[in-house]
């Protein structure tokens, strides 16, 4: 086991878990459980859920994956303003297509 990325939440990890899964690559969060059973408190980087991946030869290939996904978060909004989920009221970015925060899908009427 390797750990591949430190998540901001709980969707987060699951879209990198996603994306890696994608890639052929078999991959586990840790770290979730913990940060629900201590509900309420603030998500540090002790806290945080991480995706680790089970077959160590492919951290090249995942590293890859996730820094092609960094680049995407970190490209100044082009494809669009955040949008904010109208089930739950979270601001989203435009690039996901769904709320990171309850998974509603996005509503673009
Ligand atoms: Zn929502």
């Amino acid at each position: 086991m390797k750990r591949i990325y430190s998540a901001q939440h709980s969707p987060e990890a699951y879209y990198v878990k996603g994306l890696l899964e994608e890639q052929g690559i078999a991959c586990e969060i840790r770290g979730e459980s913990l940060s629900a059973a201590q509900g309420g408190v603030p998500i540090t980087t002790e806290t945080a859920p991480t995706v680790w991946i089970r077959d160590g030869e492919q951290y090249q290939t995942a590293r890859a994956i996730i820094a092609d996904y960094e680049r995407l978060q970190r490209r100044p909004v082009s494809s669009g303003p955040t949008w904010v989920c109208p089930a739950c009221g979270e601001t989203c970015e435009a690039q996901f297509g769904q709320c990171w925060n309850c998974l509603a899908p996005r509503d673009d009427g």
